[in-house]
């Protein structure tokens, strides 16, 4: 089975201090060093931050409300992503384990992990 989960994410690591991130700069953000390559970035990470979003954009108008996230991806780096199975702050936990999903809509878009909740 292919397809689904097939997508990359793409990021860049400093050429100098090996900081990963997915938000293309100018200069890395930790050391300052100019040359940053592109790289592929993990799929799968942890919630960091998170804020459901019940007022969203144009682009997200039909999925509303959604949650807006902060994952740090396994391999390093931190990428902000939406959530649209996810509509009430009870339904997320910093922590949760995720992974990205392609879709066909914007952004991009993370879902739970299956199996790996602790109950309650
Ligand atoms: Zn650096």
């Amino acid at each position: 089975m292919k397809g689904y989960e097939g997508g990359n994410l793409r990021g860049f690591r400093c050429a100098n201090c090996g900081l990963v991130t997915a938000t293309w700069g100018l200069a890395c953000s930790r050391c300052g060093h100019p040359e940053l390559v592109e790289t592929e970035l993990a799929t799968k990470g942890k919630v960091v931050a998170f804020t459901i979003l019940t007022v969203p954009s144009e682009d997200f108008l039909n999925e509303a409300p959604y949650a807006y996230v902060v994952v740090e991806l396994d391999g390093g780096g931190r990428i902000t992503g939406w959530m649209p199975t996810v509509r009430a702050e009870h339904e997320i936990e910093i922590g949760d384990r995720v992974h990205y999903v392609t879709g066909y809509k914007p952004g991009v878009q993370f879902s739970k992990d299956s199996g790996t909740q602790s109950p309650g």
